[in-house]
């Protein structure tokens, strides 16, 4: 007997299967991507001490799309003398009021070169244009805008007490959303009175290299931002480097581990922005069509690729299946391929490395006992490419929800109870993330304060503003960046 659930289901893949698009893509004749970078050192690009060279690809072609100057001791340490001679000769001298011209400077001219940033980092990283365009880029100038307020008004921020900058910031960020992550660390070090040594991920350097190009052209003083490319090693060389007075650091927890070992003893600050298992709840009394939409956004756009996405599902039993078969409809809709088309929803997977950590892990998954769920989609012939993927029938103790995987797989199980929820989503070293769906203010309250995580979103995911601050507990990190609080780990209190 076809029952109205059967018609109902129907309508929607006839509805989805409907909707066909031409390809819309973005163009890049408006971008520059030279054949070759330096490291931007004192203000100026400058050829690395070994000669040494490594090629950055884009995940989504294969293809190459510059060589980038590889670090070597050296190199950090004349990138770190540059950013103290700027720091003792320019910046701390300089009245608040005057670096905040400098950093709203920066904001404009990110807005005016909005375009050619989103571009280039969809190219470089696999991320579609929708995302690179609508949220990297407008909130990285969001973050500049935001704490140039602050640059003259440290008074107000602490109240009672003065600030001194703590001098030279080393900085570190991971390739998932390279401009943004620079943005979070270079501007609360500028408006404090910091100077930067600042190194993206070695397969994500192009846009932090562009920012190197648009902080020259907009007359910084040499110097007070230095920008050096290459993997671990350099990273490590300005972590242990004597001269640098503070360490900000956002990545994967194996390596702010290594960080935090070397830091131990120093005395010098540090914060550790580090890896999530991001728990999204879904109760019975939910609107479950607005539920499906925040899923998909916390777990399947941008590739998984984000430190707070929603990677375990929780859904109270009495509307597991519905739920489910309403989720499985939207993933048939997902258009996964050609990052710079209007139209994607899914990119490529960064690199050939996070490819194969991704498909190790479905494969542990199914190994377990897991079952998967794939959408039905086409994959590009060359690049980078993983299908949306569920894993249902998975346990707390299974290692598809106990670790990071960092790509667009989304564990779901079941719950009765608040209290049974609570247990589950807190059982992970992590707590960056999490997200509660439901009808009652007073259970978003009740739940929310029971979550071990820096961040817990209601009926939304993934929401982000400068004027707030994120970070994680237990195996997540310490410390805040954003916000105010995003200040603090950038000044001395007196
Ligand atoms: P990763 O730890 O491999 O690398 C991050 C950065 O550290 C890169 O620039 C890398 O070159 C550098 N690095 C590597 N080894 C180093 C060492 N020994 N010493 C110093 N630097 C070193 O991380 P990734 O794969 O680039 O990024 C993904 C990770 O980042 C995920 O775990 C994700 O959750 C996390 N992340 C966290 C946040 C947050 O705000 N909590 C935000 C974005 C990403």
């Amino acid at each position: 007997m076809i029952t109205d659930k059967d018609i109902q289901k129907k309508q929607r893949l006839d509805f989805t299967s409907a909707w066909t698009y031409d390809p819309a893509p973005e163009s890049s004749d408006h971008v520059t991507i030279s054949d070759k970078y330096d490291l931007f050192i004192g203000g100026k690009f400058v050829e690395p001490v070994s000669g040494t060279y490594f090629a950055t690809v884009s995940p989504s072609t294969e293809k190459k799309l510059a060589d980038v100057a590889e670090a070597g001791e050296k190199d950090v340490d004349n990138a770190v003398k540059a950013a103290r001679t700027a720091y003792d000769t320019y910046w701390k001298k300089m009245s608040g009021r005057d670096r905040g011209k400098y950093i709203y400077r920066i904001a404009r001219m990110i807005q005016e070169r909005a375009r050619e940033f989103a571009v280039i980092e969809s190219m470089d990283g696999g991320k579609p244009i929708r995302e690179s365009r609508d949220v990297d880029v407008p909130l990285a100038a969001a973050h500049y805008f935001y704490y140039a307020g602050w640059a003259d008004k440290l008074d107000y921020a602490f109240p009672g007490r003065k600030t001194q900058p703590r001098g030279v910031a080393g900085q570190i960020i991971p390739w998932n959303f390279p401009l943004l992550m620079a943005a979070w660390k270079i501007a609360p070090a500028l408006a404090t009175g910091n100077t930067v040594v600042l190194k993206p991920a070695e397969t994500t350097p192009l846009t932090s290299l562009k920012l190197a190009e648009l902080i020259r052209d907009a007359d910084l003083p040499p110097g007070v931002v230095n920008i050096i490319t290459g993997a671990g090693q350099t990273g490590s060389a300005i972590v242990n480097h004597p001269g640098v007075d503070k360490i900000a650091f956002t990545g994967s927890t194996q390596v702010g581990k290594l960080i935090q070992k070397s830091l131990a003893g120093t005395g010098k600050p540090y914060t550790l922005e580090l890896g999530g298992k991001a728990a999204n709840i879904v109760f019975e009394d939910a609107a479950l069509d607005q539920a499906v939409e925040g899923i998909v956004n916390g777990i399947f756009f941008n590739q998984g690729h984000v430190c707070c996405a929603g990677s375990r599902l929780f859904v109270q039993e009495g509307i597991a299946d519905a739920l489910i078969g309403k989720l499985k409809d939207r993933m048939e809709t997902l258009i996964v391929g050609d990052p710079l088309d209007k139209n994607t929803d899914i990119g490529a997977i960064n690199s050939r490395a996070q490819l194969d950590t991704i498909n190790g892990y479905i494969e542990t998954g199914l190994n377990e006992g897991a079952d998967i769920y794939q959408c039905k989609c086409d994959l590009p012939s060359s690049g980078y490419w993983v299908k949306p993927t569920l894993l249902t029938g998975v346990s707390q103790s299974h290692r598809v929800v106990q670790e990071e995987i960092f790509g667009p797989v989304l564990t779901i199980q079941t719950f009765r109870t608040p209290a049974e929820v609570i247990e589950k989503a807190n059982n992970t070293p992590y707590g960056l993330s999490g997200g509660i769906w439901t009808d009652k203010g007073a259970k978003i309250f009740k739940i929310s304060t029971k979550i071990r995580s820096g961040v817990v979103w209601a009926n939304t995911f993934n929401k982000f503003d400068p004027t707030s601050p994120f970070g994680g507990y237990k195996e997540s990190g310490m410390g805040r960046e954003g916000g105010l609080h995003g200040l603090l780990p950038y000044v001395e209190l007196i």
